[in-house]
């Protein structure tokens, strides 16, 4: 960098800052990782001390006023530097962390902390227990925590901007409202068109299954996609998840369920996309926040690309399928067709986590509105389970029986701020479609080397477009520079028509006319 010496002096200063603080949320993560993999229960007090006194040690690295200083001395010097320069990113990223950080007391922090898992232990209880009841006051209480949180960043226009410009930086209520009001307008029509059609019978793959045979066909697949064994490795918990504690060792973890062939499968291949993003980043950004994924939703498009775009693709078992029923010998005698159809069953259902690639959305929009009217004080916490069941009848014709598959399904709410916290999934799903997109009018024959079985064309394009850039640059201009575009939500609802039509046997009279905001 092309910088006088005091100010390569102070760059470095900040390196070694930041660097720190870097190895701290590694070190934090380890003890999570750990909490849901190996942990006896008997070492969970410990634990929530453990990464209380870590938290607080972050946030105090994170705020601490030298790197302000830092900050004011190098802001005029990156300022005279081309805007894709590493060091200005880096620069401009840190200023954004530690304003946002310093803007949050530690005694805030802390007390929302301490709530969120007091919040996480009861919900535990309550949702098998279908005890809406117990955690009313508590949801209250978080519900006005989140709003003091979006206290601390006075100017915005919705309560809830502030905590999605955490996960999703430069979106806004305004900005994903209509984005997502077109996509519900699409999707809806969509979903009845196809559950109007016969549902394909799934039970075919609910057979059971050693776990060693689940994970094994998994690991071999995600070994082909190009997730890097020497520097990651899979664990089993309940929740799955991928989890990084340097460039050098990015996790994963999946589960295995008894009576169902392919959900550790999909499951496995989606944090693997995850974490082929972290490997990918470049290692010179090891140490610095730029050595993470941009935002949730770039994020997401990762995981839901191997996940679904490749994953429950057609060319994808074209190779696959033979390995799969040689590994499954219950499969022998079923053909690609019927399998096929089964891995892309779609239905209408109450649990989000469940559900297929095209009803998905509509559960998290649902989330999202609740949300934003809930910080909005347009939603009371008393009414929100009946706000709940109302959205599911008009937005999926169903009503759950009770609030463990209503507003209690999910742990967001209840081990965090409300806010900020489901966009990212949506997000994720129009952008993989988006990046995807480009990726074939790069590279025509990623389809081709697919139905090969081989990934390097499209984790090449990937790693190179999108992977290596860590957050260097910002979720929307990452979009431009990958795409040549803004943000849409036309290639993923092509996406789904390409795919469903023709599985369902769509007329194209029956398709909802895209209206892009
Ligand atoms: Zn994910």
């Amino acid at each position: 960098m092309d910088m006088p010496a005091n100010a390569l002096h102070s760059m470095t200063r900040l390196r070694a800052l930041l660097g720190e603080g870097y190895d701290l949320d590694m070190v934090r993560s380890l003890l999570q990782w750990d909490q849901a993999t190996y942990m006896p229960d008997g070492g969970a007090d410990a634990r929530g001390r453990q990464l209380a006194l870590i938290g607080r040690l972050t946030h105090e690295r994170t705020t601490d006023p030298e790197i302000g200083r830092l900050l004011d001395v190098l802001e005029p010097q990156a300022a005279k530097l081309p805007h894709d320069s590493d060091d200005a990113a880096l620069i401009r990223l840190t200023r954004r962390l530690y304003d946002r950080a310093t803007r949050v007391p530690a005694a805030f922090v802390a007390e929302m902390l301490e709530h969120c898992s007091t919040t996480y232990q009861a919900w535990v209880t309550a949702r098998p227990a279908n005890d809406f009841a117990t955690l009313r006051p508590m949801l209250e209480r978080t519900v006005e925590l989140s709003r003091r949180y979006a206290d601390f960043f006075p100017g915005h226009a919705s309560p809830a901007d502030p905590l999605i410009d955490q996960s999703d930086h430069g979106m806004t209520v305004a900005s994903i409202r209509p984005l997502f009001g077109a996509l519900r307008a699409n999707l809806v029509p969509l979903a009845a068109a196809i559950t109007a059609r016969p549902t394909p019978d799934d039970r075919i793959l609910q057979h059971s299954a050693p776990a060693e045979d689940q994970l094994g066909f998994g690991l071999e697949v995600i070994r082909r996609f190009g997730y890097d064994f020497t520097r990651g490795r899979q664990d089993l918990t309940h929740h799955p998840f991928m989890t990084k504690f340097s460039l050098g060792d990015v996790r994963i973890t999946t589960r295995t369920r008894e009576h169902d062939l392919v959900d550790a499968l999909f499951s496995t291949m989606h944090e693997a996309g995850h974490a082929m993003y972290e490997q990918g980043i470049r290692a010179d950004f090891e140490g610095t926040p730029l050595a993470n994924g941009t935002s949730s939703g770039v994020h997401e498009s990762q995981s839901r690309t191997w996940e679904n775009l490749v994953g429950r693709s057609r060319p994808f078992w074209e190779h696959f399928y033979p390995r799969f029923q040689q590994a499954f010998q219950v499969m022998a005698k079923v053909p690609l067709a019927d399998f096929y159809r089964a891995i892309n069953r779609v239905s209408r259902s109450l649990v989000r986590i469940e559900s297929d690639e095209v009803t998905y959305n509509l559960h998290v929009m649902i989330r999202f509105d609740l949300e934003v009217e809930l910080l909005e004080g347009r939603l009371a916490v008393k009414d929100l389970p009946e706000a709940w069941h109302a959205r599911y009848q008009s937005d999926l014709g169903l009503r759950a029986p009770d609030d463990r598959d209503g507003v209690l399904q999910d742990v967001h709410w209840y081990s965090g701020p409300v806010g900020g916290a489901f966009q990212g999934y949506t997000l994720g799903n129009i952008l993989g479609a988006q990046f995807f997109r480009a990726a074939l009018r790069a590279r025509p024959a990623i389809p081709q080397e697919i139905a090969a079985g081989r990934f390097d064309m499209l984790h090449g394009w990937l790693r190179e477009q999108v992977y290596q850039h860590g957050s260097k640059f910002t979720p929307d201009e990452l979009v431009r520079r990958v795409t040549g575009g803004p943000m849409s939500i036309e290639p993923y609802l092509d996406y789904l028509w390409e795919k469903y039509a023709p599985l369902y046997g769509l007329r194209a009279d029956e398709r909802a006319p895209v209206v892009v905001a």
